[in-house]
């Protein structure tokens, strides 16, 4: 039986990602109280229902009284609220961490929310996730073997940052630390770009007169690539915006890169369109075996 390391944790937004860390965390019996705080109540009943919470919150001061972590896994354009509503109310040893998917602009609202709670302040995002929303899709499991990236502040503690660690060490997370910016930077790539490219094919076949027959004849290829254009469009406007600068960099660039394939095939260039297609088949392959 693992220890008790935190004796009330505090849930801002029970849903995927704040419900599936309170799960696993409750599952290792590292929990003591799961307080949870959200905006529909039909999601917080549905969350104590499945056992995620043991108590909605009364109100934002009984959430946060005595918490020893305060989870924040609300849409990263929530954030400076909430951050702005505890800030009176949290404990002194209190340590207060989030979710969010960008990570420049949660450490930047904390300087600016949270003056007095710096050294217990720990940004993370995990690397797990789904296009699912709301507390029914939060899993125990969803962050075995995921990474988890910690991005503190120059204030953070030791043992605050410790903690926050050793949490997602029993989620089952690989944690690893970088700087916010890197952060941002990464993840505009890999992930934030994607969810634009998704969203962006989609919503250019819904517009064209003939939509219903493209998706009736739309297969797995169109699946996979658009999968995750049924993400929730608050949270990726709230990503999009909060990374905006990087995400500007990796549009154009992507653009650049359309431009060249667009190149290739007007002037029948056979050979530059296979050097794309191998040199992305053999990356795409590399990767796929990376994660076997
Ligand atoms: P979700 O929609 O499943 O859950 C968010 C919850 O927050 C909802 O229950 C909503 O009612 C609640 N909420 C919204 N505003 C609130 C407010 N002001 N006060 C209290 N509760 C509020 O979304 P999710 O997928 O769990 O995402 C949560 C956070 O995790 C986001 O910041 C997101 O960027 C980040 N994240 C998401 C993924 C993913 O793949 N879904 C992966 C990693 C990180």
């Amino acid at each position: 039986m693992t220890q008790i390391l935190c004796k009330k944790l505090a849930v801002f937004g029970v849903g995927l990602i704040g419900g599936s860390f309170a799960l696993a965390l409750k599952q290792a019996g590292a929990v003591g109280e799961v307080v949870g705080v959200g905006r529909s109540q039909t999601n917080l009943e549905q969350a104590l229902t499945l056992g995620i919470i043991d108590r909605i919150a009364v109100d934002v001061v009984d959430a946060v009284r005595d918490a020893d972590v305060v989870m924040l896994a609300v849409p990263v354009g929530q954030m400076a609220a909430i951050m702005q509503l505890i800030a009176p109310h949290l404990a002194a040893h209190t340590v207060v961490t989030d979710a969010g998917s960008t990570k420049q602009d949660v450490v930047a609202l904390m300087r600016q929310y949270l003056p007095n709670q710096l050294a217990y302040c720990v940004p993370a995002h995990p690397i797990a996730g789904a296009e699912l929303s709301g507390a029914t899709a939060a899993r125990a499991h969803l962050y075995q073997d995921k990474n988890l990236i910690l991005t503190a502040l120059s204030a953070t503690t030791d043992d605050a940052l410790q903690l926050v660690r050793s949490l997602w060490l029993l989620c089952g997370a690989k944690v690893s630390t970088m700087q916010a910016a890197e952060h941002d930077a990464i993840f505009a790539t890999v992930s934030h770009l994607p969810h634009l490219l998704a969203y962006a094919l989609v919503d250019m076949i819904v517009q064209r007169d003939n939509a219903d027959v493209l998706f009736n004849f739309a297969a797995s290829g169109f699946r996979d690539f658009t999968r995750i254009a049924a993400s929730s469009p608050e949270m990726w406007r709230d990503i999009a915006l909060s990374n905006q600068v990087a995400l500007l960099v990796e549009l154009d660039a992507y653009q650049a890169k359309l431009h060249e394939l667009r190149d290739a095939l007007a002037s029948n260039d056979s050979e530059a369109l296979v050097g794309i297609f191998s040199r992305a088949q053999a990356a795409r392959q590399a990767w796929q075996a990376r994660l076997l």
